[in-house]
């Protein structure tokens, strides 16, 4: 089955949803038409060229032979078509090269190339991490160097943090940065699980890389960040000898097959540092905010897949009965229990994308606006959702991914579908780029850290938004305000406690909680807008989003109070018993 980019949804979902109109003053040049018709290039791109590879990526994997990683068959030859289309710079500051548009924009057209083949759209989306953090923090010379040829995709950027034993704490990270007395510095470690670490694709390779300097203390206040490329560059820009850095191995994973996880080996490597010394971590959190939000992407994309490969299986297979229409051997679609597998996937696919893109807008506004309330109103709102369009979003593209599993039946387990494999893929997503338990923490904690006042504003808008629903959409009103009320209440009862083990204990539930109802809210917005005539002339594409915003009220908000039990229920139960008494 041939994959679709859904432009007219993503369209719909930035106008109706996410507010994309708000961008009009910071980005005058980028109004929907022209977001259109990007998107339509994108996803012409995306079938042409990345969705084919999807399969053939899988089977084959990416190789490690002799020192070497080879990307799978395809892919190098798709990456200079990426690079050479202009995607790479999309959202980047003219000043390097690129094109300046709104990164809601680029998330946009992320989410149709991490639907068309996953495995190629984590690479380009570490490349524009790297940019983001040198350009944030690096020197002026770094950003002349490096920028351009990172932002055109001459050049990939990777991120290496993780260390056999630092994973989730990076405080425990050991790679050693030693001062090589000319101004520079050699990298001296291990790290693992360093997406696309090596590949042939281009001439060089960036590495950011977090080591410790000799006299570093103790913990997070001592990492750095340093700059180490595979292949050394002059001070003109020029190539120079090899760096000593190389892929020691690749990963062999569950899914994901395409993305080469290398292990880096750190054998005296030169390396500059970027920023202030010990002060590394703070950095990379500009990367990883960016990179979180794009993970969250991942999971709207690997969900769309799935969705749409369920969708088509379920109109083909035959089977049983159709109670509404009586009709034997009747297409699996005609029966409701896969009914409404297929909308609620369509549901929470549509809610975890309008999330993502909602969170691009306020990161745009926090970025470009000129208004400095707006500004700081975006910043803070950036700040609450990125943990939930990262957590919420890739379990969403478990969930989807499982159901379009589900829906095929047998043949969903048997790999020849593809279902298989989006369920493999997906499962990386509530794992890397910290982990969904770390995602819960930090919104359970550190955003309610201002007791509570970004999430009140946050809860306002919902609130006023649900008061306006009637008609068709009034049921829906009582499911927001109660599921506001629900949030509301488990949120006063975690900031009493914030940093106990009660609250830590309760931080799944609140994300969980906290990203239903901001999707039933974005559900909601969406189905109003289009029940007042918005988006294409087309009378059942708009009675199908007011119809899932009603089914996402009544099958899942309906379990926000009793998330928010679940949320206060505290840490007392988990810390009375002990590994024995639970194991066999
Ligand atoms: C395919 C793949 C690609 C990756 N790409 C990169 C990359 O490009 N660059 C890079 O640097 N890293 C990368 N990673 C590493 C990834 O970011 C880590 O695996 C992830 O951060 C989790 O760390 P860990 O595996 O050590 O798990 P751990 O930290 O050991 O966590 C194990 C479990 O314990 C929980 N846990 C840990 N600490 C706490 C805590 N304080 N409170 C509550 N729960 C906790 C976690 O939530 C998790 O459920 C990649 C990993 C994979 C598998």
């Amino acid at each position: 089955m041939s994959f679709k980019a859904p432009v007219r949804d993503i369209v719909f979902s930035l106008q109706a949803a996410a507010g994309y109109e708000r961008l009009a003053s910071a980005f005058p040049e980028a109004d929907l038409d022209t977001a259109q018709a990007v998107l339509e290039a994108a996803g012409e791109f995306a079938a042409d060229v990345l969705a084919p590879l999807n399969r053939s990526a899988d089977q084959a994997g990416a190789v490690y032979e002799n020192g070497r990683v080879t990307a799978p068959a395809g892919f190098v030859d798709a990456y200079k078509q990426y690079a050479a289309g202009g995607w790479n710079g999309l959202a980047a500051s003219p000043d390097h090269g690129g094109q300046g548009l709104p990164k809601t924009l680029e998330v946009a057209v992320f989410d149709i190339f991490q639907a068309a083949n996953l495995a190629f759209g984590i690479w380009p989306t570490l490349t524009l991490g790297a940019v983001e953090a040198i350009d944030h923090h690096g020197s002026e010379r770094q950003k002349a160097i490096y920028l351009p040829k990172l932002v055109s995709g001459e050049w990939t950027g990777t991120m290496n943090l993780t260390e056999p034993q630092a994973g989730s704490d990076l405080a425990a990270v050991r790679t050693r940065a030693e001062p090589d007395g000319e101004g520079g510095y050699r990298l001296h470690g291990q790290k693992i699980f360093i997406t696309w670490g090596d590949h042939e694709a281009t001439d060089n390779i960036v590495h950011l890389v977090l080591a410790r300097l000799p006299d570093a203390p103790e913990g997070v206040k001592g990492i750095s960040l340093f700059l180490a490329p595979k292949v050394q560059v002059n001070d003109d820009g020029s190539l120079g000898a090899l760096n000593a850095l190389r892929p020691g191995g690749i990963e062999h994973k569950m899914g994901l097959h395409g993305s080469p996880t290398c292990v880096m080996l750190y054998e005296g490597a030169k390396a500059e540092l970027i920023g202030q010394p010990h002060n590394g971590l703070a950095y990379m959190f500009t990367m990883m905010n960016a990179a979180r939000l794009m993970v969250g992407v991942q999971g709207v994309g690997v969900a769309e897949r799935a969705y749409q490969r369920a969708l088509a299986f379920a109109q083909e297979r035959r089977q049983g009965r159709s109670a509404w229409t009586g009709e034997t051997s009747a297409p699996i679609f005609d029966h409701p229990d896969v009914r409404r597998m297929l909308m609620l996937a369509k549901a929470k696919l549509d809610a975890a994308r309008a999330i993502c893109f909602a969170t691009a807008v306020a990161s745009d506004l926090a970025r470009a606006s000129s208004d400095p309330a707006e500004k700081a109103a975006a910043a803070a709102r950036e700040a609450l959702l990125t943990p939930i369009a990262k957590g919420w979003s890739t379990d969403v593209g478990v969930e989807v991914a499982s159901a379009g599993v589900q829906v095929h039946g047998g043949m969903g387990f048997i790999e020849e579908t593809g279902a298989a494999q989006y369920y493999r893929d997906s499962r990386i997503l509530p794992i890397y780029e910290g982990t969904n338990g770390i995602q819960a923490m930090d919104l359970a904690g550190r955003k309610l850290a201002d007791g509570g006042a970004a999430l009140a504003d946050l809860l306002a808008e919902i609130r006023a938004d649900a008061n306006g629903l009637a008609g068709e959409l009034a049921g829906v009103k009582g499911r927001l305000l109660t599921g506001a009320d629900a949030v509301d209440d488990a949120a006063r009862w975690l900031i009493e406690r914030r940093g106990t083990p009660d609250a830590l204990a309760g931080a799944t539930a609140f994300l969980k909680l906290t990203g239903d109802l901001v999707g039933g809210w974005m559900l909601a917005r969406t189905a109003a807008a289009a029940l007042a005539g918005g988006g294409p002339d087309d009378t059942a594409w708009r009675a199908s989003k007011a119809a899932l915003a009603r089914l996402f009220a009544e099958q899942v908000l309906t379990g926000a109070s009793g998330l928010a039990e679940a949320v206060k229920q505290g840490a007392g139960d988990l810390a009375s018993v002990s590994a024995e008494a639970l194991g066999a």
